[in-house]
């Protein structure tokens, strides 16, 4: 028999992933709220069911790719999930994961939770690096590992179905914080004579000079000592905000980006530890 499964959700994530699956032979049943959208993925081979609960029956593994966790709710209401193995891999937080984890297992099925560590189209591109976080069944994961891996990479991250979720927030968070520095910076050299083009590689590269420092701040935080190691005190890098605020004064561009990020570096040097690296800004956020 051909390897088949069941995909919930075609927009641009959920059709990348159909492709993939189409291009490697897997029987594929599909359903879309809106059907327009499911066909030319019938054109490439696809069956095309009519309802969520029809689509539900046809296979085994069930995948979905909704908006969010509301959309897989209301999509999977109808549908009988006994016996079947439900993959999600709509963005959610952790909470959200571990609840549908319970709601999926109370109505019969095995549940493994997704974080897409990727755009479209880097899905069915290894060479992108994009991965999707699993957390949940494990016995799932390792009985559906090999359709798992078509679209992308996968890294199984353990049995609490909140941990995929978590982390995949985690690194979108803190992509999150440099979008917000390149748009900073951005606004400092925009109404010069700077060659937006060739500014853009050099923020790529100091980008990506820094961001190994998160090894760093992982040592300080396992061992308690946020000295350890440190290249650029916190009392250094807290009188150069001086330097960064004036400049944005300067280039007449607003510092909100900058200030929340600066007033807590100031609150650790306040409490005296301005020998340290910027690590403690993290104790600070705990709540
Ligand atoms: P789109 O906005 O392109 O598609 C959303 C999909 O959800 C559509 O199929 C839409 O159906 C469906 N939908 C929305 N609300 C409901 C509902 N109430 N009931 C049933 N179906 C519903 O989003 P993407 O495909 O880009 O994203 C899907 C998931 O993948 C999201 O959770 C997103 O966070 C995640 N993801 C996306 C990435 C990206 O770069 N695109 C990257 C990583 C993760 P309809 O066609 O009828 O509107």
């Amino acid at each position: 028999a051909r390897k088949s499964l069941t995909l919930l959700g075609l927009g641009a994530m959920g059709t990348a992933l159909a492709r993939t699956w189409i291009a490697t032979g897997y029987s594929l049943t599909v359903w879309n709220r809106t059907p327009a959208r499911a066909e030319a993925l019938a054109a490439e081979g696809a069956t095309v069911a009519a309802t969520a609960a029809e689509a539900v029956a046809a296979n085994r593994l069930v995948v979905a790719c909704l908006l969010d966790d509301a959309s897989v709710g209301d999509t999977l209401a109808e549908a009988d999930l006994t016996g079947k193995d439900l993959v999600n891999l709509t963005t959610g937080t952790p909470g959200q994961a571990r609840e549908r984890a319970a709601w999926a297992r109370e109505r019969g099925a095995r549940f493994l939770d997704g974080g897409i560590m990727a755009v479209p189209p880097m899905i069915g591109v290894p060479e992108s690096g994009g991965y999707v976080f699993y957390s949940g069944s494990r016995a799932l994961f390792d009985e559906h590992r090999e359709a798992l891996a078509v679209p992308t990479g996968t890294d199984y991250v353990g049995e609490d179905a909140g941990f995929a979720a978590l982390q995949d927030v985690a690194l979108l968070s803190a992509m999150n914080g440099m979008f917000a520095g390149i748009s900073h910076a951005f606004a400092l050299v925009k109404r010069e004579d700077v060659e937006l083009a060739d500014f853009a590689p050099l923020l790529v590269s100091w980008l990506t000079a820094m961001a190994p420092a998160a090894h760093q701040t992982a040592v300080q935080l396992e061992s308690g000592d946020y000295t350890q190691g440190v290249v650029s005190n916190l009392a250094m890098q807290a009188a150069g905000n001086a330097t960064l605020l004036r400049t944005a004064e300067e280039q007449r561009v607003s510092p909100e980006l900058l200030t929340p990020f600066m007033a807590l570096m100031e609150r650790r040097v306040a409490d005296g530890h301005g020998d340290e690296d910027g690590t403690g800004v993290v104790d600070l956020l705990l709540k």
